[in-house]
């Protein structure tokens, strides 16, 4: 056996797939650049906790259950203006995640509110944190079966464990006496112990008609907003600007802006982290 050969057996061995892989370029590079003995291992090494890093990344991501993956990067923040990208910077940071604190992103359809939860869960994910998207609708639906069954305590900690819960589109339908009393007792189970990214196309004051009850809705809010930052999203959707620019709505045809309320006054004024 020669000895790349002894090595690639080595390696095989070892599970150590990326080096095996990069082998050549890896010998290559160091011939041509003659490294010292210490910066070829960190370089062969590194090959191998890049791709491993990689590897776990797609896991998480895969394990979050988003609908789509959409980046920042991805976002045209000059077509939604009245979104304040200073609170998307310090958002950005993740120190909200660390602070299990809460994202509340408001507006009508199409603004953008999934696409930014989106981005923040993967943020937060490259960041090494687990997330996890669910819609409000299958949320309920998945615990309202879970209690039936007796078994909503075990069921509730797959939605507790994870660092950043997403709960996408809170408001579209209503929610009966058990579906309102399960998300108050998930909102309650997550207060100050891990991060809910939510996004409603419903203002603060019309949280009483998701939940039938103004008692609850106030119960919710106030855990939700305690430590939270509201993003409030007034503007066009883009997915009409997508198919006006396609030519499927004739100009005199478009909707009009139609600026959602904005978030009750009294719904921050307990947090001192809240810039919403
Ligand atoms: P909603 O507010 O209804 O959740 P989405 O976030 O799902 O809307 O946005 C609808 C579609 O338009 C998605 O494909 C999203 O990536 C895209 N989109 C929305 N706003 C923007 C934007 N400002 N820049 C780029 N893409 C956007
Ligand atoms: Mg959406």
């Amino acid at each position: 056996m020669t000895p790349i050969e002894k090595l690639r057996t080595t390696l095989a061995t070892l599970s150590l797939t990326a080096i095996d892989a990069r082998l050549e370029a890896l010998l290559e590079t160091a011939a041509k650049k003659e490294p010292s003995y210490a910066e070829f291992l960190a370089e062969v090494m590194n090959a191998e906790a890049d791709a491993r890093r990689q590897r776990y990344l797609k896991a998480r991501l895969q394990l979050a259950h988003l609908p789509y993956l959409k980046t920042f990067q991805q976002f045209d923040f000059s077509f939604q203006p009245s979104i304040d990208e200073r609170q998307i910077s310090e958002l950005r940071t993740l120190r909200f995640v660390h602070e299990a604190a809460n994202v509340i992103l408001q507006g009508p359809p199409g603004v953008g509110k999934t696409h930014l939860a989106v981005a923040l869960a993967e943020a937060a994910i490259q960041a090494g944190q687990a997330a996890y998207f669910m819609t409000a609708h299958d949320l309920v639906a998945d615990l309202g079966r879970a209690y039936r069954e007796g078994r909503l305590d075990r069921r509730l900690r797959v939605y507790l464990a994870p660092k950043v819960l997403i709960i996408d589109e809170m408001g579209y339908l209503p929610l009966d006496d058990l579906g309102a009393t399960i998300f108050f007792q998930l909102v309650s189970a997550r207060y100050e112990r891990g991060s809910i990214i939510l996004t409603s196309n419903k203002s603060y004051g019309e949280w009483g008609s998701i939940f039938g009850d103004p008692i609850i809705a106030t119960a919710i809010l106030d855990r939700l907003l305690h430590h939270s930052t509201t993003i409030n999203i007034r503007g066009d959707s883009y997915r009409l600007k997508e198919r006006r620019k396609a030519g499927l709505i004739p100009l005199q045809d478009q909707p009009h802006n139609q600026p959602a309320e904005p978030p009750v006054s009294a719904t921050n004024s307990r947090g001192k982290r809240s810039n919403g």
